[in-house]
């Protein structure tokens, strides 16, 4: 739609230019921004002229992925094969066609932090941080699971851009089980299940179903009662017309005790 309250649009090429003049917000894809009035904008600062690789390297093993990475890019990165099918598993869990793929960011999903934003519950489940920049010049990193405080809701200030997510290279290698559930066969996420083998643990996130992501850590090998037990103590759950929340705390179980038996098996192979 229209923006009709927008009277300048700017292009960021440097850090300098992210510093924001009251009215103005930062325009990343856009799949969102043009969805909906947004009276308050007055100006948008367009964060693409950036040019930022869109997933890099990290001298530790890990990677940075950009915030303006697209889904698309980010779908079509040359993942090692341990976190491939994840990646494809949670952009596929975004519905969008493919056009909206081809420009919605990775940032702008963060910045959002809807329950079902699929790219969090990647980056929740891989243990990643986002960096943020503030206009000062400074920087400070959160993990994800901190970063988001509720359905739409994080702990990014006024005034701070998401520059990247990072990911650890652990979680690069480590074995991943993804179940995701909705009302109807294309319709929104209404739980979101990712089980990760730790060499200590097995770590269940769940997204989705929930206000923020939320993670539980269980011992190696846990036991069907005591995955139950874990869900049970989920401090809040989430409910809109994609989901009622008792109907979502059940599948919540079912999928973590699917997950979890789903590596152990891998594991006893
Ligand atoms: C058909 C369709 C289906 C969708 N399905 C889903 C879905 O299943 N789940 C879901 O979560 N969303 C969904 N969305 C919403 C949205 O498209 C996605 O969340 C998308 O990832 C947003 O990214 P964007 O780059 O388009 O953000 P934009 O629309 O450009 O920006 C969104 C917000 O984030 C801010 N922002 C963007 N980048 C940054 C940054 N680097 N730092 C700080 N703030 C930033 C902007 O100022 C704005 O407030 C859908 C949208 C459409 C049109």
């Amino acid at each position: 739609m229209d923006l009709a309250s927008v009277a300048s649009y700017r292009l960021a090429r440097s850090r300098a230019d992210l510093a924001l003049a009251p009215g103005e917000t930062y325009v990343a894809g856009g799949t969102w921004l043009f969805s909906e009035p947004q009276p308050a904008v007055t100006g948008l600062v367009d964060l693409a002229p950036l040019g930022w690789a869109p997933v890099a390297a990290l001298p530790d093993g890990g990677v940075s992925i950009a915030a303006t990475c697209t889904i698309e890019q980010l779908q079509t990165h040359p993942w090692p094969a341990s976190v491939a099918a994840l990646v494809r598993q949670c952009c596929d869990a975004l519905l969008m066609s493919f056009k909206v793929q081809h420009t919605a960011t990775i940032g702008g999903n963060h910045a959002l932090s809807l329950p079902a934003a699929a790219t969090v519950s990647l980056t929740s489940a891989l243990a990643a941080e986002v960096v943020l920049w503030h206009a000062d010049g400074a920087e400070r990193r959160v993990p994800v699971v901190d970063f988001v405080v509720g359905a739409g809701r994080t702990v990014r200030a006024a005034g701070e851009t998401i520059r990247a997510i990072e990911v650890p290279a652990a979680s690069l290698t480590a074995r991943y089980a993804f179940r995701r559930i909705s009302l109807t066969d294309l319709g929104r996420s209404s739980a979101v299940v990712i089980a990760r083998q730790d060499p200590d643990a097995v770590v269940v996130t769940i997204t989705a179903a929930t206000p923020r992501p939320t993670v539980l850590r269980l011992p190696p090998g846990a036991s069907p009662a005591q995955v139950a037990a874990a869900v049970a103590t989920v401090p809040e759950w989430f409910g809109d017309p994609h989901g009622a929340v008792d109907w979502r705390r059940a599948q919540t179980e079912r999928m973590a005790l699917e997950a979890v038996a789903e590596l152990a098996g891998e594991a006893s192979r």
